[in-house]
């Protein structure tokens, strides 16, 4: 099993260097003493900052405070009273939620953990990105049934962090679990997959029905960077070809190894191995992703196109599976990270119309209808024709 140290209020970043929050300067050296979830290169950026900051960095502060004193009781209650000898954080490990106790405090540290990422994701702080993953894998650890879906939330972080493979091997090391015994038999592994092979076929995850959608929708993101890294990778070696070109490359060095496709396939097969299959299969996939959310939730694709509209609503207090409430709160959580990788949105709304044709597609995105929720059967269902008709974002490029 890979033991992974944990404490129980404060983690420690991934990496050693940040850049400014405020002017996006490398290296930044003065980290925020309130909250300790942003840097900044100087004290003038701190200061500039602060009206943007202010709200994450008061609500971070009073939610550590909580959380600090969560930590206490729970020492309390177990170690003073003797019911538990030795550190609850050392003998409980995995079995957090099911002691019944700590629930408070896994609520608490995932409820910093959150707010940690939007501080992230709105405060321009890799810092409080990576602050935040590190309290979910902790509470994955601790709980290893992950009764409050923090595992949820985990993928699309590191998709933001550019860890891309290790969102990957996270959600796989998910799908394999043993779902009955890995609640009881701590030995079992944890987070123990590194390197899986992201171009395989879908059904190496073992996804169903009963998956949870946004995993499909952290999934797509996933297959999605790396189309689009391979793309990138093509148009350059595109681009390298030309100076094969007996016109184009009169004068390039490249020129030599026109006519000698053994060395240029050799150097296509050094920039991306199997470059144009896995662009293949990789579409492949994508579509039949895009095809699955739709069909389990037909609100979400024209959510995360037109995010405005459906954010627009109140935030839902009761979720079902297939209702714009699951839309809403995917799409809460997911957009900022869509909206800052290139193109997707785009690519997503190809898809949409070539699966519904373009009008429709078009008709279905513009009219997204307005949340409401609907007490009864929690469909999101509304009789409420007076929607305001937003102007639908405009993501193409
Ligand atoms: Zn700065
Ligand atoms: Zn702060």
């Amino acid at each position: 099993m890979n033991e992974r140290k944990i404490s129980d209020v404060f983690v420690s970043p991934r990496s050693t260097s940040f850049k400014c929050s405020n002017c996006s300067k490398g290296d930044a050296e003065n980290r925020c003493s309130r909250c300790t979830a942003v840097k900044y290169c100087s004290k003038e950026c701190q200061k500039d900052h602060w009206v943007k900051h202010k709200t994450h960095c008061n609500e971070i502060k009073r939610r550590t405070k909580i959380l600090a004193k969560e930590a206490e009781t729970l020492r309390q209650f177990y170690e003073l009273e003797d019911l538990l000898p030795g550190s609850l954080f050392k003998v409980a490990i995995g079995i957090f939620w099911r002691l019944v106790e700590p629930r408070n405090y896994c609520k608490e540290r995932l409820g910093l953990a959150l707010k940690l990422r939007s501080c992230g994701m709105k405060n321009n702080s890799k810092l409080a990105l990576e602050l935040s993953v590190e309290h979910m894998l902790d509470l994955i650890w601790l709980c290893r049934g992950d009764n409050l879906g923090v595992r949820l939330h985990i993928p699309s972080i590191l998709c933001v962090l550019g860890e891309v493979q290790e969102a990957y091997d996270f959600l796989k090391w998910w799908q394999d679990r043993d779902l009955i015994s890995c609640c009881y038999d701590m030995k079992l592994p944890y987070c123990n997959l590194k390197g899986e092979d992201m171009y395989e076929s879908l059904s190496e995850l073992k996804l169903s029905n009963h998956t949870d959608v946004h995993w499909y929708v952290d999934l797509f993101l996933i297959k999605y960077k790396l189309i689009r890294q391979l793309k990138l990778d093509k148009a350059s070696y595109d681009a390298f070809l030309l100076g094969t070109d007996p016109k184009l490359g009169e004068d390039s060095p490249v020129m030599k190894l026109s006519g000698v496709w053994l060395a240029l396939e050799n150097i296509k097969e050094a920039i991306a191995p199997g470059m144009d299959k896995r662009i293949q299969t990789l579409a492949i996939q994508l579509v039949a992703l895009g095809k699955h959310i739709d069909k389990v939730n037909k609100f979400i694709i024209p959510g995360l196109l037109n995010s405005s509209v459906l954010l627009g609503q109140q935030t839902p207090q009761y979720v079902a599976a297939g209702t714009q409430n699951e839309a809403w709160n995917i799409v809460d959580y997911e957009h900022l990270n869509w909206k800052a990788t290139p193109n997707v949105l785009y690519f997503l709304k190809k898809l949409y119309i070539g699966m519904h044709g373009k009008r429709q597609a078009l008709k279905n995105i513009k009219e997204l209808p307005l949340m409401s929720v609907c007490y009864c059967c929690q469909c999101g269902c509304s009789d409420d024709e007076s929607s305001d008709e937003e102007d639908m974002d405009d993501h193409e490029e």
